[in-house]
This record gives structure tokens, sequence and C-alpha cells, in this order.
């Protein structure tokens, strides 16, 4: 078994483009750590508005002064042809190469990673000076541009980790393995999330069974998710939360971004949850954080409450959502194993809450006398474990879950567990996963 580090130390040089040779190898790969099933889907299937597009793959691209000196090569780095370039070989002016080459806008020192799956263009990437150094070049007012691409019939391939619960009622974590040449936007996704799947394997082996199904969908990007939910509508109406991790190695505190519906019992049961497990981290509301395949769950006619947990800056950062965010130094150097072994106890600290979420059902009714119980807190000691006791048991009354009165008194799901719990030990409540309203009907 290989750590995250060592996972993404094998892959991250890839060249893995959304439909590519490279990326299938990463995700063979993936299945020898756990056991994977690998959906296809060929160039030209529709998927809803859709279509799977070709296999690219670049087997040369250069540029050269016409006296022969090579300015860029995509032998030393992948990220110098964009993903996608059309081929193109020919002389052509310094104004017309200037429109094809792409620089990072914040990184003078690194190649950007440029993309165009279905704009059809030509393009090359350089660092800032090599770009300054051409627009400047007295001498060479033209050049020599070779990029041999090859778009041919392939087929797109999805990678479905299941791991059943005693519910076919389903958890979706997600995570993509395109971009060539980059490691934490979103190896580092993807390495949390096949750690998560391993450790909720175990755990099942183990005999401590899980309530709800989980499945794990390794994809490339935006359209990985559109050809799995299109090709399996039947399961939608079972996904009842969804999670999408992403940018897990670099050093900022974890981000959770919510979903489409902020009202959802997800939305409530992570944010809350997220609290108690990075005090440092921070919540935000849908796409105020970062875009991604979450959007294809949330998206009209699947509305998937899906989450997304990364380590995107908070607001404000001028390096949001990374400094080597979509650029050549996005590289394994600045990943850190105990980061990413943090996020996997953050996504088992976020599943353990939906697993414990549900309605709290009073078997009592009135206040509870809690000295007789032994479970009464002096106001004049702890005055705010005093109120928080009294708050929390005035809304087990089988509408609210646990998730429920988190959010309505702003506390973290961890806090109103416990005192559930306790409660529960006294038998004064039980837990249900439907609503069971206990007030009389007037
Ligand atoms: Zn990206």
């Amino acid at each position: 078994m290989a750590s995250m580090l060592e996972l993404i130390n094998e892959l991250w040089y890839l060249q893995r483009n959304i439909v590519s040779d490279d990326f299938d190898r990463a995700l063979y790969r993936l299945a020898e750590e756990v056991p994977v099933t690998i959906h296809e889907y060929p160039t030209g299937e529709p998927c809803w508005t859709w279509r799977v597009p070709e296999k690219w793959t670049c087997h040369e691209a250069y540029l050269e002064t016409l006296g022969g000196e090579r300015l860029i090569d995509a032998a030393d780095h992948p990220l110098h042809v964009i993903s996608y370039s059309l081929p193109f070989e020919g002389i052509v002016s310094r104004d017309e190469l200037l429109q094809h080459l792409h620089v990072h806008p914040r990184l003078p020192e690194a190649v950007p990673f440029v993309f165009k799956y279905y704009e059809r263009d030509w393009g090359l990437c350089a660092d800032q000076s090599l770009r300054e150094r051409i627009s400047r070049s007295p001498a060479d007012e033209k050049y020599r541009v070779v990029i041999r691409t090859s778009f041919e019939p392939g087929t797109l391939k999805v990678g479905e980790i299941t791991i059943p619960g005693e519910s076919e009622e389903t958890f979706v974590l997600a995570a993509h393995l395109c971009h060539p040449a980059m490691a934490n936007d979103d190896l580092s996704g993807v390495a949390v999330a096949i750690e998560t799947a391993r450790c909720l394997l175990e755990r099942q082996k183990s005999g401590s069974p899980l309530h709800y199904t989980y499945r794990l969908l390794i994809l490339p990007e935006t359209i990985g998710s559109v050809a799995y939910l299109s090709h399996h509508e039947h399961l939608i109406p079972q996904m009842k939360a969804g999670l999408f991790l992403e940018m897990l190695g670099n050093d900022s505190p974890h981000a959770l971004q919510g979903s489409f519906q902020p009202a959802s019992q997800a939305d409530l049961c992570l944010t809350t949850a997220l609290r108690h497990l990075d005090p440092q981290g921070y919540c935000a509301p849908y796409r105020t954080v970062i875009g991604n395949d979450e959007r294809q769950f949330n998206a009209p006619g699947v509305r998937v409450p899906m989450l997304s947990l990364s380590r995107v800056e908070p607001a404000g950062s001028p390096t949001r959502p990374y400094r080597e965010y979509h650029s050549s130094l996005d590289t394994p150097e600045i990943l850190a194993e105990e980061r990413m072994q943090a996020s996997v106890e953050v996504v088992l600290g976020l599943i353990e809450a939906w697993e414990q979420n549900q309605y709290v059902v009073n078997n009592f009714k009135g206040e509870i006398f809690c000295s007789g119980y032994g479970i009464w807190v002096d106001y004049r000691t702890n005055p705010d474990g005093h109120r928080r006791l009294f708050e929390i048991m005035e809304r087990c009354d089988g509408e609210h879950t646990i998730a429920d009165i988190a959010a309505e008194l702003d506390v973290s799901f961890q806090t109103v567990f416990e005192i559930v719990k306790l409660l529960q030990s006294k038998e004064l409540v039980w837990l249900s996963r439907s609503m069971q309203p206990t007030a009389p009907r007037r």
C-alpha cells in the first residue's frame, strides 16, 4: 500500500488530459490500491447536452527561431503545449505567435496550465520572461512552430468505488484525476478520497457497519461527472448528499463550500461538524470558494446537495485559491503527507456526523427534571453549559435533527451530539431516521 504522497509522486507528471492514455494509466494504478469499477464512455457518446470528446495526445511540440534556437519544448514540461491544442506546423510572425503564447498572470517564473477542450485552437505556454524576450526581440520577426497532436476516438473513463451500507441511500464522494503534471489540483483530492475509501472499507470489515452507502467517483473534470450521472440516472434519487474533494495538500486551513441547497441536512450537518473538526477552517456559500464537479451534482434535474472540501485560501487572499494554482509550480513539493492525513481525518469526521445525524425524539413531556436524572448543570459555575443544555433539550421534539439543532443554536454538531447521547443514556430521547412529531395535533 502506497502512502498518499508516494502515490502522487508516481502519478503527478503523467499527461492526464480528460480523455488520454495517461489518464487511463493513472486510473488503472489507483485500481491496484482499492477495488475500482471502471465505466467507459466512447468519443461522441451523448451525455445530456454534452458529448464525450476525442482522445488527445501530444507527440511533440516546440518553438524555434528561424536560426534553429529552441525556445520552448514540450519534452521539458507537458504544460508548454495547451491541453487539446490543434496540431500546427509553420512559420509565423511575431504578432501571430504572441496571440498563441500564454503566460501565467501572477507567477512570472511559471508555465501556466491552459486548456481549450472545446474551442479548437493551437497554443503554447511559457514563463513571462520568454514572452517578454520574444516581444522585444528586434532580430527575430518570424518563428517556427511545430505542434504534433492527434485527436482520435477513445473512451472517457470514470472510476467508481462502492462501499455498501445498510441503506441504499448514498453519500457521494468525488475528485478529479485530470490535469497534466500538476499535484495539488487535484491529485491531492484523489489521494485523500482513496485513503478515505480504504478507511471506510476497513471499518466495514472490522464489523462496524455503515448506515449509508458511500460511492467514490474518480473522474475527468466536468465531462466525467456529466457522463456518469447521465448514464446512472436511476441512482440519482438515492444520492442524499455529496462532498467534492480538491486541493487538500497545500498549507491552508480547510474550506467547506456549501451546496446549492443551503438548508439541506447535508449542508447543516457538514458545516456544523467542521467547526469541531478544524476550528481554523471556514465555511462559505455555493460557488464562492471554487467551482468544480459539485456543479454537475447540484445542477437542475440532479439537485444532489454536494458540498466541497478544499484548502482554498480565504476570500481576499491575493493568491487565492493557492499560490501555485494551474501552473508548473503545482508539484508534489508543495504538498505534505500530514496535511493530507489531517484532511482524511476531517472527511471521516464529516462522514461520522452524517451517519449520526438523526431526528431526536422525546420520551418525555414538559421540561426534564434535570436534577432527578443527574444531568443538571449548575448555572452559577457553568452558565453557558446550563443554557446550552436547556436550549438543546427544548428542541428534542421529533421534528429536529441533531444538525437542525446545531445550526439553530450556532454550535458544533458534536456539542449537540454529546448532549443527545447523554439524554439517550437516560432513556429520555431516542433517535430516528424519519421525522416523528410528538406534539399533539391541533
Ligand atoms: Zn483545475
